[in-house]
């Protein structure tokens, strides 16, 4: 179907910002979401002590599941009250610092060091930053980005995968003349070409 109505759409640091402020947060899922239960053995395939990839993260209660099983997680977003809220609402110990590659932006890392979450712009990562990681789970975040975005985005994840890795991508379909996202609607055809 036509994604030509949401194509040109921005959706604007400032005004994810303001979403995290007026608690205009409808995505956060505070029980986790039912397909990365469904699926978690898929993206952990047996493996131990892994390093898992929150892109667009929020305040996803699966990044403390993961860490509760011995992986380590690393998350990315822009807005830190999300990434204050989900420590709190953990209970954990944290401590944050500049990150030298990045101006203005900060790490989190909770305490006991499996939690690390970067905040700032995605776009601003990369694996010389990071490192590389062998599972991602990418929930409200493809689906979020914005369209014009989605190639940089993809080619990042990409860049920012081991070659034996999974990557659970969770989106949404619906006719996108109907609802001006996000989500985006990304068609499964774009989901192909995007990440072969
Ligand atoms: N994945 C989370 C949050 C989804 S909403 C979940 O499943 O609950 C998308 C999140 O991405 C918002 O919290 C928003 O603040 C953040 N975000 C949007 N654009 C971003 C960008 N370019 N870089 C980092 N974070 C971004």
């Amino acid at each position: 179907s036509d994604v030509g109505s949401q194509k040109e759409r921005v959706v604007t640091e400032e005004e994810w910002l303001q979403k995290w402020e007026m608690g205009n947060i409808g995505f956060h899922k505070e029980q986790g979401h039912p397909l990365f239960q469904k699926y978690l053995d898929v993206l952990l395939n047996g493996r131990s002590g892994l390093r898992i990839f929150f892109p667009l993260c929020g305040k996803a209660v699966e990044m403390k599941w993961l860490a509760d099983m011995g992986h380590s997680v690393v998350g990315v977003e822009v807005s830190e009250q999300a990434v204050k809220e989900f420590f709190s609402e953990h209970s954990l110990p944290y401590y944050e610092e500049p990150v030298s590659e990045i101006s203005g932006a900060k790490m989190f890392q909770s305490t006991s060091g499996n939690i690390s979450l970067y905040c700032c712009n995605i776009y601003d990562l990369s694996s010389s930053i990071v490192g590389k990681f062998d599972g991602v789970w990418d929930r409200g975040a493809l689906v979020a980005v914005n369209p014009r975005d989605r190639q940089r985005y993809a080619s990042l994840m990409i860049n920012l995968v081991e070659k034996n890795s999974s990557y659970l991508l969770v989106t949404v379909s619906y006719d996108p003349n109907k609802h001006k996202g996000p989500p985006f609607y990304v068609p499964e055809s774009e989901v192909k070409s995007l990440f072969g």
